[in-house]
């Protein structure tokens, strides 16, 4: 046994049951950023000015370094026996950082997701102070009404309704606002943040990634007449330093992607999730959090309401209204009056495509363009065509470190890509197997069709928004402003486009390939495929200008897509969630994925197994695998994976409590690099 494994709910008992100072207390428990599954025992510094207490920095030897670790637990003993003990150098904080409502979920997130404290405790501070900054606290500015707003809109019966029953919550619990594009959400949002902000308390609103941008900023700034504390990504470190600060200091609003959701709260109040359905809530590496998930866990601890909005639920969130678990409220209505765009299926069996387009859907375009409208085109491919391959032999060019073909781009001296790993290629004059010189390209990606509609189109702009044109920072915004003020007419894009961004000239949309979704790899590929076409169809269309989509497929009677489109989203996710409960996937049952990776090839499989036979997996829990991961090979690394299935959640963190602490004991543990990923989102 490793004595100084705490397991989170004695660590819980045994800090609520202490005081906070004193010095019957000599040992800091400490989370030091390491990838290890437990606090480390430091003595209190020798010279200290304060009394120490969870929450503050420390700095502590480490190895034969110095790192900065932050104070989770005072201990009155240490299991190693303090004569072993080295003491801490330094405290950095006069007054605890996080609070300790924070440091429980923390605590919390560490345990469910079986990330190591160090980890998760440094997602709660900004990079200058997990580096040992001073942090420089400004006494707590009380959060107070906000000034009143001037172009606020009357709300309709639905806004109201929502508004008041979310108001009216006493303590913790969990709405679904379920409402189209267009149908206020957002003004819902503005309004519960002012009347939260009436009694002196947060709001902490979390948006995608890609869903937070300027404009939705600037729509918040100028309704709430009130500094909002902004956390993304896109932040110099200095300013995430500030707006960390100011809401910690009580910020009436603190809106941010999802990391922001362990932003520390003086005083929470509300915590809004919009577009819930959105898959960046869950990072994807290190420590593998749903920002959705911890949302809700956080709203429970501080008792305190959480909504998520979406017009496109996620299975997991409407299966939960379905229980009774959260309470659906719905918005069925554009709030300004515009029409539902009509959703039409384009058969493309046995027709002549020109770049990924058919007959019908051009001719849509042209149609639209004449009478000075704008077209949006969705792709999910990048790059100009997916294969290069040899008429000759069949050969066809494949990325060396990675089991996927090379992708070809256009105009570029590299112009193979592996979009997997980032190797590139010049592009080959003779096939490599053969040396014949008849090399087709074949397949179509975004660059492609843009390619066609230029020629096709050679008056109208045409824009591109992927990952490739957007790399540079700043590119999308570009981008996205031209395509406002209407000057391209054509839009070509990934789903990178198809969030959150308002185009009011747009009328038509196009989806160049449903059958993406219908037999992806991924459990999940149907779901976004419908969330993808609902977005993209919220983006056609206004009061004046009713919009059209169309969608192209091969599989025109499938019943997914038919129940889509003839009965709407909601009537798609009754057939989805049968078809999940039939095959026993989530929401009707809980995910655990063990992934591991070695160069060397038989490694990742031989920890598998290993740790499969070290499971004594009970009753209730399924093993399934290990087998190659869907890409058996990335970036030279060959990759495996073993999944971990349960009827019921408190079986799989049961089973994984016990089993995690094997798998780190394990010898064949050192030759791979391994992760467990609870709840995942991913299952490539
Ligand atoms: P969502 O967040 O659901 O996409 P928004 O809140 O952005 O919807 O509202 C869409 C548009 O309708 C915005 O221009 C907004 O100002 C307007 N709007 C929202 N609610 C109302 C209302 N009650 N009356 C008139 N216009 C409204
Ligand atoms: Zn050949
Ligand atoms: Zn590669």
């Amino acid at each position: 046994m490793i004595p100084l494994l705490l397991s989170p709910a004695v660590a819980r008992i045994f800090v609520e049951s202490l005081p906070p100072m004193s010095s019957d207390y000599p040992v800091l428990r400490v989370a030091v950023p390491a990838p290890l599954a437990r606090c480390f025992d430091y003595l209190i510094p020798r010279a200290c000015p304060y009394p120490p207490q969870p929450g503050m920095r420390v700095k502590v030897p480490f190895g034969r370094d110095e790192t900065v670790g932050l104070i989770m637990e005072l201990a009155e003993w240490s299991a190693l026996g303090e004569e072993r003990l080295k003491h801490a150098i330094s405290l950095l904080d006069e007054q605890p950082l996080l609070d300790e409502p924070l440091l429980g979920l923390l605590r919390w997130a560490s345990a469910y997701y079986h990330h190591p404290i160090g980890e998760v405790a440094a997602a709660a501070l900004p990079g200058l102070l997990r580096r040992g900054r001073a942090a420089v606290l400004p006494e707590g500015a009380a959060a107070g009404p906000l000034p009143p707003a001037d172009f606020a809109p009357a709300l309709n019966a639905a806004q109201a309704g929502a508004v008041a029953v979310v108001a009216e919550a006493q303590g913790f619990r969990a709405f679904l606002l379920q409402g189209v594009t267009g149908s206020g959400k957002t003004e819902v949002y503005l309004r519960l943040i002012e009347q939260v902000a009436a009694r002196g308390a947060q709001t902490l609103v979390l948006a995608p990634e890609i869903g937070l941008t300027p404009q939705l900023v600037a729509r918040f700034e100028r309704r709430l007449k009130a500094p909002i504390a902004l956390m993304h990504s896109g932040l110099t470190e200095r300013e995430r330093v500030n707006n960390w600060r100011a809401a910690r200091a009580g910020a009436p609003v603190v809106l941010g992607t999802r990391s922001a959701v362990f932003a520390p709260l003086k005083n929470p109040g509300l915590i809004i999730l919009d577009e819930e359905h959105d898959a960046s809530f869950k990072q994807q590496d290190g420590f593998r959090y749903h920002a959705r998930d911890v949302a809700i866990v956080r709203a429970q601890r501080a008792d305190i309401p959480v909504l998520l909005g979406s017009a496109t639920p996620s299975l997991e969130s409407l299966h939960n209204a379905r229980r009774g678990r959260y309470r659906l409220l719905s918005l069925p209505q554009r709030a300004c009056g515009a029409a539902h765009p009509a959703l039409r299926l384009v058969d493309v069996r046995g027709q002549a495509l020109q770049g990924g387009l058919s007959a019908p859907l051009l001719e849509a375009v042209g149609e639209h363009l004449r009478r000075g409208e704008q077209v949006l085109l969705f792709l999910n491919r990048r790059g100009y065509a997916p294969l290069l391959m040899c008429h000759a032999c069949g050969w066809s060019a494949q990325c060396e470190r990675c089991d996927a073909r090379l992708v070809l781009y256009l105009d570029r001296a590299r112009a193979l890509h592996c979009q997997h790993c980032g190797a590139q290629r010049a592009r080959p004059e003779h096939c490599a197997a053969c040396r014949s010189t008849e090399l087709r390209v074949l397949g179509y990606g975004t660059e492609r069709v843009e390619q066609t509609l230029r020629e096709r189109f050679p008056a109208a702009e045409v824009l591109r928004i992927d990952r490739d044109s957007t790399r540079r920072k700043g590119a999308l915004q570009d981008l996205l402003t031209r395509a406002q003020r209407g000057r391209a007419q054509i839009l070509i894009g990934t789903q990178m486009l198809a969030k959150g961004h308002h185009l009011p000239n747009v009328t038509l949309a196009g989806i160049l390939n449903a059958d993406q979704g219908l037999f992806g790899a991924d459990f999940r590929a149907a779901e976004r495929m419908a969330q993808l076409i609902v977005q993209v169809a919220g983006r056609a269309g206004r009061a004046d200008k009713p919009g059209r989509v169309l969608i192209q497929t091969h599989h025109p009677a499938h019943p997914l897509l038919t129940a889509l489109i003839r009965d709407g989203y909601a009537a798609f996710a009754e057939a989805a969630l049968a078809e999940r409960a039939q095959a026993q996937l989530p929401p009707y049952s809980s995910l655990a994925l063990l992934r591991a990776e070695a160069v060397k090839p038989g490694a990742p499989l031989e920890f598998l197994h290993a740790a499969s036979a070290a499971a004594q997996a009970p009753a209730g829990v399924r093993l399934l695998g290990p087998v190659s991961a869907p890409m058996a090979r990335r970036a030279g690394r060959h990759r495996a994976q073993l999944l971990v299935q349960t009827a019921r959640r408190a079986d799989l963190q049961r089973f994984l409590d016990a089993w995690m602490p094997r798998l780190e004991a394990m010898k064949a543990a050192r030759k791979v690099r391994w992760s467990l990923d609870v709840d995942p989102v991913e299952m490539l």
